[in-house]
């Protein structure tokens, strides 16, 4: 299973979960959605709570096309800043890849399984949801 972990913090939160959910439906098929979280910021100090979910998906694309199109859909959708060095910032959304039928990958552009993943409560309780589903 390919699982995508999606967050946003900043404009109308709930629409910029469906416009991503739009766009990754134009790179493969979504087979299950979590409900969606309400969480705080973490790793950096915001106002602005995150509305967190995961989605399981369907496609034929390699990681690495993966990770380009999520990016790709990320900047459709606004998104200014990457993170750097554990720099975290405000953000309209944020894609990322959870697992990818578990492979294993450390490269300089992605590692996967998502390292920080298992210590996020905004994943795991999600990813709990669609596993058992
Ligand atoms: P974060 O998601 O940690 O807030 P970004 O979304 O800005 O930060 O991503 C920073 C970089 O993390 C990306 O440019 C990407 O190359 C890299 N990255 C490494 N592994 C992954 C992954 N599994 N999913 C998404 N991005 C990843
Ligand atoms: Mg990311």
């Amino acid at each position: 299973m390919i699982i995508l972990g999606l967050g946003t913090n900043l404009g109308d939160r709930e629409a910029n979960l469906r416009h991503a959910i739009e766009c990754l439906n134009t790179i493969g098929t979504i087979t299950k959605q979590s409900s969606i979280i309400e969480t705080e910021a973490v790793g950096f100090v915001s106002d602005n709570k995150f509305l967190n979910m995961v989605v399981a998906i369907e496609t034929n694309l390699s990681p690495i096309e993966l990770l380009d199109a999520t990016q790709k859909i990320e900047k459709q959708l606004g998104r200014k800043q990457k993170s750097v060095n554990g720099i975290y910032h405000d953000r309209l959304i944020d894609i990322d890849i959870i697992d990818y039928n578990g492979l294993i990958l450390n490269t300089e552009r992605l590692t996967l399984p998502h390292p920080k993943a298992k210590e996020r409560n905004f994943v795991i309780i999600p990813v709990n949801e669609i596993l058992n589903s």
